[in-house]
């Protein structure tokens, strides 16, 4: 019986591989880059043995009980709260928008009726139905809010004005009129004791998975049963229609003694600050942070992603939806081919919802191969 590949060893692909294996199927799992984990591969500092997200900070959140379930088969997760504060013209201030962002940016003391009041007072209230970014942000907190806390910092973000992007980006984020300043709404939360490559180790760890890296699916030459491709949907294609707007990061290693920010991620949303955030990773790890005397942090750049650089973010202008189309009609009708994840569908999903729809995509592939198998 021939085998299933799996193309990408993150989330999507490790998932996938670990459902389709337990129940009997011989899986490879072939991914182009030397480690598994895409992007939230995360390594010990050889000098430091701080843990470091090398591509970025990831908090793992979910409102999902399955999902929490599944991710605690592979770890135990360890109690942490994203909390991100921001530098704004010379001060800084809590996040995500709540109570006290809106009683420190205006210098009042408003209660949380007040200041709902007061911010509805500042809202664009005629924008019934928000579209695009810029909409959304004035609908819901009005100019002042919006200019200082989103504006450059979606700029910078995105390589575009806010008015360009979908609303959904800002949805992302809670508007909160009390004091917490918990960053997500999920009910679960958490950080893995160790690390993000840890878990896929863990979740790739089958007697019926190979893993072959340094291997580009071009390359391959096995016949398979089905293909799951989490790769960037447009280079499946040869981005022969085009190419799909991705954005990438470069990181600026900062290495100091002590504690850098005294958190693990601020925020720079002035836009005559080159970078978006600063994240110290050391306080992605609570619990271990005070045994540490050096600390390592990394400044965020974002820029417009070059063939040959780190597809990161799917961009997904709200005027280029036509070649996505095109992409999509394609993909549907490509036999044998399930495209996965943040790359595959072009979408920006975050772990806990690639987690949920790798569950869903391996299962309908077992419900329609039953009779086959
Ligand atoms: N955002 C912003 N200012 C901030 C934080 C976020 O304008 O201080 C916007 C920005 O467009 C960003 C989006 O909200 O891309 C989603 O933010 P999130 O923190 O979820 O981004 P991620 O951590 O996934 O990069």
């Amino acid at each position: 019986m021939s085998r299933i590949c799996a193309v990408g060893a993150g989330f999507s692909g490790a998932v996938i591989a670990r459902e389709l294996a337990e129940r009997g199927h011989r899986v490879l799992v072939a991914d182009q880059r030397s480690t598994i984990a895409g992007n939230c591969y995360s390594e010990r500092d050889s000098e430091t043995g701080i843990m470091v997200h090398k591509y970025g900070p990831h908090i793992f959140h979910t409102a999902s009980e399955r999902v929490w379930k599944y991710i605690n088969r592979f770890t135990t997760m360890m109690p942490y709260v994203n909390r991100v504060k921001a530098t704004v013209r010379g001060k800084v201030y809590s996040l995500p928008v709540n109570l006290h962002t809106i009683n420190q940016f205006f210098d009042l003391a408003m209660t949380p009726d007040e200041a709902r009041a007061f911010v509805e007072s500042k809202a664009r209230t005629d924008i019934e139905e928000p579209q695009t970014f810029e909409e959304q942000a004035l609908r819901f907190v009005g100019n002042e809010l919006y200019e200082a806390f989103f504006q450059g910092y979606t700029r910078k973000q995105w390589g575009v004005d806010p008015d360009q992007l979908p609303a959904a980006i800002l949805k992302r984020l809670p508007l909160r009129f009390n004091y917490d300043d918990n960053y997500f709404n999920h009910p679960y939360q958490g950080m893995p004791e160790n690390g993000y490559t840890d878990i896929i180790a863990g979740i790739l760890n089958h007697e019926n998975i190979e893993v072959r890296l340094n291997c580009a699916f071009e390359e391959l030459d096995e016949v398979f049963r089905h293909v799951f491709y989490s790769g960037p949907l447009d280079q499946y294609f040869h981005c022969d229609l085009g190419r799909l707007g991705y954005r990438t990061l470069d990181f600026e290693e900062i290495r100091a003694k002590g504690d850098l920010q005294g958190t693990a991620v601020m925020n720079y949303p002035d836009e005559d600050v080159p970078y978006t955030r600063i994240s110290e990773h050391k306080h992605f790890a609570p619990w271990e942070s005070a045994g540490f005397e050096r600390t390592i942090a990394f400044r965020e750049y974002s820029r417009a992603c070059g063939p040959n650089d780190v597809p990161y973010y799917p961009i997904r202008l709200v005027n280029d939806k036509k070649l996505l189309n095109d992409y999509e009609a394609r993909a549907a009708q490509e036999e044998g081919v399930t495209f996965v994840g943040r790359l595959g569908t072009y979408q920006y999903l975050d772990m806990d919802v690639t987690i949920e729809r790798a569950l869903d995509s391996a299962k309908s592939y077992l419900e329609k191969n039953r009779s086959r198998f």
